[in-house]
């Protein structure tokens, strides 16, 4: 297989954010023919303990090219994010349609019947023919498309997620890969990853595990990780007191089943923890005129869905498909439109599957 399209021959785009939808939707735009800058704020990366979904030949589907020496970079199942991160920045970095530049936040998005543009923290005006929002449950992209409606709301519970190497777990392995466990008021979703060299034999994989507490909003809210009904962000280790750590680790030594809570003890020993305050976004709009919204920006559903990943790839190819990726060249604001009308009510569906969990898991703090 090879590029529809030599890199730039179509016009150009700004892709605000480059995590997983923001490079999975660099892929799919270069590979339409797009010059692509994405603009990223942060250079650091962790989703500590998170497990993503990872469909058959989907790097193929968003580059439309196998990988040259037939290696893998990105291989199917479930996957740890560094992983997925990992493989989606070397495909992105090899190709020559993309460039990224980071750090840099963007503050502001306009734009009129000839371009888009954004606005970053340094006072530079960046343009294109359209800006792709990919920047995550705290958009500012999303700021300009529903300003009515610009927060996703805090779902009243948080994720402690952590990974281990299983060979320093002695237990028993659990017998299949897969663990969702419910108990007084929390819930563990605990699973086998591939080990760091892939490999999936027992003894040599990774455990990785999300516990769902509602009983610490106190704590997320005096460390500033919530204010108001907003998620602000992620809770480090260094923001999580001792005495918290150490509750944790008696009730799981309490309550869950090994090997599941030598994993977790192991964790909070090493202060290999991140707490993840839970929000929730459901969109009416998804475009608006040259720009549009991807991945979790543009839908925020519970990760108890485990479909936000699957989700931001669909976004990511829809637009491609939307903006001419068999040919069809319209003006970019209906090739959005376009885009809106086929994701937004899966999208929407999506969410609200997440609040079923959500509403009965946490009910007097989820978003209504
Ligand atoms: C705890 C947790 C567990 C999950 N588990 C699963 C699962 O099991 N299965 C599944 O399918 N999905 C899961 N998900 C969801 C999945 O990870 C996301 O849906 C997917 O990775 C897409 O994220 P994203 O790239 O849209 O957003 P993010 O990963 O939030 O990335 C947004 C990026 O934009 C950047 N950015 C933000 N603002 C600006 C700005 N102003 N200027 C420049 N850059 C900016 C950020 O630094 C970041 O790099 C989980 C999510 C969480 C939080």
């Amino acid at each position: 297989m090879t590029k529809d399209h030599q890199p730039g021959t179509r016009g150009s785009a700004i892709v605000v954010g480059a995590s997983l939808a923001g490079l999975m939707s660099a892929l799919t735009l270069s590979r339409i023919g797009l010059r692509v800058t994405m603009l990223e704020r942060s250079t650091r990366k962790v989703r500590t303990g998170a497990a993503l979904p990872v469909s058959d030949g989907l790097l193929e589907r968003l580059t439309g090219r196998r990988s040259p020496d037939g290696k893998d970079i990105l291989p199917s199942g479930g996957q740890a994010w560094a992983d997925v991160h990992a493989g989606l920045s070397s495909a992105a970095q090899a190709d020559p349609g993309i460039s990224l530049r980071s750090p840099v936040r963007v503050t502001d998005v306009g734009q009129d019947e000839r371009s888009a543009w954004v606005v970053t923290d340094d006072g530079e005006f960046v343009r294109a023919d359209l800006v792709v929002g990919a920047d995550g449950h705290a958009s500012v992209v999303r700021r300009h498309i529903a300003p009515e409606a610009p927060d996703a709301t805090f779902s009243g519970y948080v994720i402690w997620l952590g990974l281990v190497d299983e060979r320093e777990i002695r237990s028993r392995p659990w017998p299949s890969d897969l663990a969702i466990l419910y108990k007084q008021d929390y819930c563990l979703n605990a699973y086998y990853l591939p080990g760091a060299d892939g490999s999936l034999a027992q003894g040599k994989r990774r455990i990785g595990w999300g516990w769902y507490d509602s009983s610490r909003n106190d704590l997320l809210r005096a460390r500033g990780a919530v204010i108001d009904d907003v998620v602000q962000r992620t809770l480090r280790a260094a923001d999580v007191p001792g005495t918290t750590f150490d509750e944790l680790a008696d009730e799981a030594q309490e309550i869950w089943p090994s090997p599941w809570r030598e994993a977790i003890v192991d964790c909070i020993r090493r202060r290999a923890v991140i707490g993840t305050p839970i929000g929730e976004y459901l969109p009416h709009r998804l475009a608006s005129g040259r720009v549009c919204l991807v991945g979790d920006a543009a839908h925020l559903p519970s990760p108890m869905t485990g479909s936000g990943f699957d989700a931001s790839a669909q976004d990511a190819l829809t637009l491609a498909e939307a903006l001419g990726g068999n040919g069809n060249r319209g003006s970019i604001s209906g090739a959005l439109r376009r885009y809106e009308a086929a994701r937004l009510d899966p999208a929407r569906q999506l969410v609200r599957s997440g609040r079923h969990f959500s509403n009965s898991f946490a009910p007097r703090g989820a978003a209504q």
